[in-house]
């Protein structure tokens, strides 16, 4: 038995899927994005679900994730590592088809010279640099990635070319964005013109989906939209913009839930655990929850957290400890031990969505969900 547990709703991601799916039509393929641990929904409990509901794509970081897809989902899905794969786990990821990232002429020459060994041919996405800075194959690389290719052509199936945007939840990042898309359809062009034979074009993740309609292409690799939360306020607000409706077309996938271990009065003028972080300004019932940041709710939280209790909203008190936090619960009138706490998700008609944490910026959903311990109990409810 885990101090928390995570349910996760079969129905709310059908209602995210279908969403995303009305929003970039039936021709758009979407590949899942299930990396760390699937935003800490669980890769063994949400890969299943998502198979359910249509999705035959996933996207992954490294080549263990991938394993992981493939024990449970061999033969029902096609995976992609678009990062770190090392070579030892080249010649299995050739023989189980998994598809990979080349993001610069080192890796093209493995994955060319490990296909050659298998006997299989390398099924690779093409990663062009556009403007991130990151990982992607350089322009100045392009004349000898196509002679690369060519010399190959045995052993390279090149299922994809792509890119990927420097934060395209933000319009400060609007020129920059740009871009990067003009730089994409430039090198897409340039490699067709020279005779490389490209199967399908990817570069959105859920922001870019959402606000630069022409990133979609064949393919949008959606990670956060899918589990329920928006990339960024900024990117809602793009979204509901000029619609009739301002209603959240999403429902948070999990919930993370815990229990009160203990209760007990205060008095005013104390100070409320480590340090002076909080202060009783009056007489306080305080709550007990056995969840702190080594179970993954941040310290960042400490006097600014929110649960809910009974169907109220409690507010998380000084500093997150490693294993417990403390929450002010004198408004709850009938809180008993073992009363049920929602971290993240809804109870009754109140719901905590992890952005709604104070003033945070967006990366806090992603930091906060990817953290989640793989060991906690994750169920799948209605
Ligand atoms: C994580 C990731 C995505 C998905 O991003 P979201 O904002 O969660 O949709 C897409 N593409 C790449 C390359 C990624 O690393």
């Amino acid at each position: 038995m885990t101090t928390s547990e995570i349910l996760l709703s079969d129905s709310a991601l059908r209602n995210n899927l279908d969403f995303i799916r009305s929003l970039i039509g039936e021709d758009v393929r979407i590949s899942s994005v299930v990396k760390s641990n699937a935003y800490g929904h669980g890769i063994e409990e949400f890969v299943p679900l998502a198979i359910r509901y249509g999705i035959d794509h996933f996207s992954v970081f490294s080549s263990d994730e991938a394993f992981r897809i493939m024990e449970i989902a061999a033969g029902e899905c096609e995976v992609m590592i678009m990062g770190y794969l090392s070579d030892e786990d080249f010649d299995q990821i050739i023989k189980k088809e998994i598809q990979f990232y080349v993001f610069d002429l080192e890796r093209l020459k493995k994955a060319a010279a490990f296909a050659k060994r298998v006997g299989k041919k390398a099924i690779i996405h093409l990663e062009i640099e556009t403007g991130m800075n990151r990982t992607g194959i350089k322009k100045a690389d392009m004349l000898q990635l196509v002679s690369l290719l060519n010399e190959n052509r045995d052993y390279l199936h090149i299922k994809g070319l792509c890119t990927h945007y420097a934060g395209a939840e933000s319009i400060a990042n609007h020129v920059r964005i740009k871009r990067q898309l003009r730089n994409f359809n430039q090198t897409d062009k340039w490699l067709r013109s020279k005779g490389i034979d490209i199967e399908i074009r990817h570069t959105a993740c859920s922001a870019a989906s959402i606000s630069y309609p022409k990133t979609r292409m064949d393919m949008v690799r959606i990670g956060i939209l899918q589990y329920g939360f928006w990339p960024s306020k900024e990117t809602f607000i793009h979204y509901i913009h000029g619609k009739e409706s301002k209603a959240d077309p999403l429902k948070g996938v999990l919930r993370w839930q815990s229990a009160v271990m203990s209760i007990k009065t205060v008095k005013e003028g104390e100070f409320i655990s480590y340090g002076t972080a909080y202060q009783a300004q009056e007489d306080k019932r305080i709550a007990v929850v056995p969840v702190g940041y080594y179970h993954g709710y941040t310290r960042s939280l400490s006097n600014q957290g929110r649960v809910l209790i009974n169907e109220q909203r409690a507010d998380v008190i000084g500093m997150v400890n490693m294993n417990m936090l403390v929450c002010d619960v004198s408004h709850i009138e009938d809180i008993e031990l073992g009363d049920e706490v929602v971290l993240i998700g809804k109870q009754g008609e109140l719901n905590i969505s992890v952005a709604s944490f104070g003033e945070f910026n967006s990366m806090m959903n992603y930091e906060l969900l990817t953290r989640l311990p793989s060991n906690i109990s994750r169920n799948v409810i209605i």
